[in-house]
């Protein structure tokens, strides 16, 4: 079996999108057939290079990589402009002389009337000698005119239309160049895909594109109607179709966010598929899972709380290192990813995103003498300061320097003033990291180590 992932580009990787690729490449792996992908550029303005690498990228970083040679469908005008002029000499397609003029009156009337607007078959049975020599012509489909077409979808169940509501939509434009629908079944068919799983905003056009396969299947071999699954669309978590206003759209606007890509592919495939109430999948769990039967026919909600949720989990999960080395470049030239690595235990267990995660290492790079935020200057009144002189050089003397004898040391200095400890930590935090939060005390006096720890409380004792 065949799926194909087939976005077009349009300057980002819309996150519904993805979500189709995910599935379409879950549904592959799981039944061990093969993903491919096919980039729709043919809409030459929007189809730059950087439109598509902003795909390419998309898909890399979540980790699909998908089978043989990416296609691109600018490259198959011609064979989509053959594919046309075979169904004209078998007698399922034919020559519309109409021109755009003539079909806009055609439409006003329509609308004048209350009808539907659709092309009306004028040039279905005409005789082509009847037209001007050499004037333009679209080449149209001949749709069944009578009955009905049925489409056993694997996520919508049965759904049908009325043929006549399916007019004999252009195939080839007066230019030469193949439409959208004509386009994407050739490719599909040619592409051997025996499932087309994608978005239900494309279930009108299935309706469409099945005319021409059948249409063609006297005409080539190998044009068998594929299994359909027409996934819903994502909504808003107010309930509205998914758009700009619910924040970000695209698969870069998450990674800019922080989000790492474990957590998006598991949250978009929890965003309409279930196994149970089972929240987190790995990948190989993904693909021994995944099949279509369990994918809901009701709209998925974004819940962007959610997904910062499920991401502090991953970042909870993921190795040290990989953490240190995604959030270096966020902190500046100045990191240490040794260091980085060293303190990740500690970082990582606040941290809903990336972004949150450097802002909580960067007091280990900060230059000296540290700038405070406001609260952490409140927290430093005179009699903080004192304590700190004290504490300064109760750790100075301090020959073991380890979150033990630390703890041990300041708990001492604690008990002797009648203080709680957070009350000797949340000053010496301060002078330490410049902010009032960060990891525990100890762990932040280890990570900076002697020198630079009792450097810092002396900037803002002496
Ligand atoms: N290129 C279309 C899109 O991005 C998808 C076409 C299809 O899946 O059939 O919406």
């Amino acid at each position: 079996m065949v799926t194909r992932f087939a976005p077009s580009p349009t300057g980002f990787l819309h996150i519904g999108n993805a979500r189709t690729g995910l599935f379409s490449w879950l549904y592959a792996r799981h039944h061990g057939g093969r993903a491919l992908l096919r980039i729709e550029d043919t809409d030459k303005k929007r189809s730059t290079q950087e439109a598509i690498d902003v795909i390419l990228d998309g898909l890399e970083w979540l980790g699909l990589e998908f089978d043989g040679d990416t296609v691109y469908q600018s490259q198959r005008a011609d064979r989509h402009a053959e594919v046309a002029r075979k169904l004209l000499d078998a007698g399922h397609a034919y020559k519309c002389f109409a021109s755009p003029e003539e079909l806009a009156e055609m439409r006003e009337q329509q609308r004048a009337a209350k009808q539907p607007l659709r092309y009306d078959g004028r040039w279905r049975d005409r005789d082509p000698s009847e037209a001007p020599e050499g004037a333009p012509y679209t080449i149209r489909i001949k749709t069944p005119e009578g009955g009905e077409t049925v489409i056993e979808d694997a996520v919508q169940g049965r759904v049908k239309v009325d043929n006549r509501e399916i007019d004999d939509f252009i195939l080839l434009r007066a230019d030469g160049t193949p439409t959208y629908m004509l386009a994407v079944v050739v490719d599909d068919m040619d592409m051997g895909c025996t499932h087309i799983i994608r978005g239900d905003d494309h279930l009108n056009n299935a309706f469409r594109q099945i005319q021409v396969i059948r249409a063609m299947q006297g005409v080539e071999d190998g044009w068998e109607e594929p299994t359909y699954a027409h996934v819903p669309l994502i909504h808003g978590n107010d309930g509205a179709k998914l758009s700009k206003r619910h924040g970000a759209l695209g698969v870069r606007d998450y990674r800019d966010m922080g989000i790492l890509p474990e957590t998006l592919f598991n949250y978009l495939l929890r965003l309409g598929w279930g196994h149970g109430d089972q929240e987190e999948f790995s990948r190989e769990e993904a693909i021994a899972l995944f099949d279509i039967d369990a994918v809901g026919k009701g709209p998925s909600r974004f819940d962007m709380k959610k997904l910062l949720s499920m991401n502090g989990n991953y970042i909870r999960k993921a190795d040290d290192a990989r953490l240190a080395s995604l959030i270096a470049p966020l902190i500046g030239p100045e990191a240490d990813e040794a260091l980085l690595t060293r303190a990740m235990p500690e970082l990582k267990t606040r941290a809903r995103d990336l972004n949150e995660l450097a802002d909580g290492a960067a007091f280990l790079f900060k230059q000296r003498p540290l700038e405070l935020t406001e609260k952490a200057a409140g927290l430093l009144d005179d009699d903080a300061r004192s304590r700190l002189s004290v504490i300064a050089d109760r750790l100075r003397g301090e020959t073991d320097w380890t979150i033990e004898a630390l703890e041990a040391n300041l708990k001492a200095y604690a008990e002797e003033l009648e203080l709680g400890l957070g009350k000797l930590a949340q000053p010496l935090r301060a002078a330490l990291t410049g902010q009032t939060t960060s990891p525990g005390i100890f762990d932040v006096l280890v990570l900076l180590g002697r020198e630079e720890s009792l450097a810092r409380i002396d900037d803002q004792t002496g």
